[in-house]
């Protein structure tokens, strides 16, 4: 593609924004960035921008600077603006960050979406190909944007570029043509932007668009929509999953390459827990064999990827009882996996920011692993009106509260669990804080149990009942995480 002199807007200065304007002005193009927070709330990136020649425009976007452009690249966080929606009344063409960065890259493409598992994949994939001595980049949706690979040395015909991709990046886009196309899974999730179900998988099925006779198409094995998807397009369908190419023999994950030579790896060497990811790790094998990665960097990469955090994170272990952080569990279909991962009876924290979509799907998994819940957010009278006939529902103003709670209702044996099933938009920055806070509640609560403790032995001593005990151990030691801002 050539853009010398071409006229570009770029909508939108965080990371993917800064970096494909980075990208365009090294490319030659005319490019004008805008965003509508002041400079002081940009990233330092911007003065290196203007410095290398982009026009910045801060404030309300003005139309006629979009309609000015020949090309206006949106960042995927930017909902529908009347103005994009001008601007491409007059002519001009709209595009994701991503799209402008395939333009030139020229690496194989491991394009990973799906609604869960994606960043997990992702990472594995990226450690299977550093680990085989190729030149690797793991991102887009994930960490570093996908402009950066166009000038890293991942970006040759021996390098490997692997991309996490999200269903808002597929709206602008039309030249993906992964060498291998890997659909995870697809459930409720983002309805409240996608309208329905059909529609948020359609666009996950872009995945496999631009694929041709030579190139690969992973999917779960039995998944019939996953597998229509795949079919749409020309590229070889493989699967994971029982019967599949990847799956589980006995105590092994194997994966059958296209060359049908396998991989085996033992399920203990796994660090990751929980069968979601062992179904994440069989996707990963088998996108790793169709771009030519050997078995031992496969392997080594398994044995050796602890996790991402906030994902099943084991944060704290107090007077027996584990809590875990999967506070990216920001949909039912993720929450579902991690409630059935537990391997013990426990509390679930849930809540948050509701996607549209119906909590039913969790009732079995509750039913088998969960004996209370604690409810927080905009999503708690619904959440508690579909899931209270199940197990007691409490309510909290706070996720210090919620874990609080929690703590008390578990016993030594159990769990504490963080899947909250929505996003954390309504409490939280983003996932991530709602993942610390609850961290450090949950230290908090243990430091209280252990004073509870303490009350209990005495008490004990003294022949009271542990049960007073441990309601006087929680009360005497007040609020456990300090105070909630928000
Ligand atoms: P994504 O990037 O798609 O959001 P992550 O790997 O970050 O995926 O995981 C997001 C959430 O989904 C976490 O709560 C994680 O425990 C859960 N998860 C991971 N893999 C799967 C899977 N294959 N199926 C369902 N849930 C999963």
């Amino acid at each position: 593609m050539e853009v010398v002199g071409r006229r570009f807007a770029v909508l939108g200065l965080a990371r993917s924004g800064i970096a494909c304007a980075r990208l365009l002005l090294a490319r030659g193009a005319a490019v004008t960035v805008l965003d509508v927070k002041p400079r002081e709330a940009l990233p330092p990136g911007v003065a290196e921008l203007e410095r290398a020649g982009a026009r910045v425009v801060l404030g309300p976007h003005p139309v006629a600077e979009l309609a000015a452009a020949e090309f206006l690249v949106i960042s995927p966080g930017i909902p529908d603006l009347p103005q994009v929606a001008a601007a491409e009344a007059a002519g001009v063409r709209v595009l994701a960050e991503i799209e402008v960065a395939l333009w030139w890259l020229r690496a194989p493409i491991v394009a990973v979406t799906g609604t869960n598992g994606k960043s997990t994949v992702t990472s594995l994939l990226g450690e299977m190909g550093r680990r085989a001595g190729r030149p690797t980049f793991a991102g887009a949706n994930l960490g570093t944007p996908l402009s950066d690979a166009v000038d890293s040395p991942a970006n040759a015909p021996d390098g490997l570029v692997v991309a996490e991709l999200s269903s808002f990046q597929f709206e602008r886009t039309a030249s993906l043509r992964p060498r291998v196309a890997v659909l995870l899974n697809v459930t409720d999730d983002h309805l409240d932007r996608h309208g329905t179900f059909e529609a948020y998988a359609e666009l996950k099925g872009r995945v496999f668009d631009g694929q041709t006779a030579g190139d690969f198409a992973i999917v779960p094995a039995g998944d019939a929509v996953c597998e229509g998807l795949a079919h749409r397009r020309k590229g070889r369908v493989l699967r994971f999953g029982p019967g599949g190419d990847a799956f589980l023999d006995g105590s092994d994950l194997v994966a059958r390459g296209p060359d049908g030579e396998k991989v085996r790896v033992p399920r203990s060497l796994l660090r990751l827990r929980g069968g979601h990811n062992e179904d994440n790790a069989l996707a990963a094998m088998l996108a790793a064999r169709c771009v030519g990665l050997p078995a031992a960097a496969i392997r080594e990469a398994l044995a050796a990827f602890a996790g991402l955090p906030h994902r099943m994170q084991l944060v704290a272990e107090v007077g027996g009882v584990a809590f875990y952080d999967d506070s990216k569990a920001t949909n039912v279909g993720a929450a579902l996996r991690a409630i059935e991962g537990l391997d013990r009876r426990g509390v679930l924290v849930a809540g948050g920011r509701e996607k549209g979509g119906s909590y039913a799907p969790l009732r079995d998994a509750i039913r088998a692993h969960i004996k209370r819940i604690v409810l927080i957010g905009e999503a708690r009278a619904n959440m508690k009106a579909q899931l209270g006939d199940l197990v007691p529902c409490d309510e909290a103003e706070t996720l210090e509260d919620a874990v609080r709670l929690a703590a008390r209702a578990a016993e030594p044996g159990e769990a504490v669990l963080l899947a909250p099933a929505c996003s954390s938009w309504d409490m939280f920055r983003d996932y991530g804080e709602r993942g610390d806070r609850f961290a450090a509640a949950a230290k908090a609560a243990g430091r209280a149990c252990e004073g509870e403790g303490e009350v209990r032995a005495k008490d004990a001593k003294g022949g009271s009942d542990a049960k007073t005990a441990k309601g006087a151990g929680k009360s005497a030691q007040g609020p456990a995480g300090g105070r909630d801002g928000r």
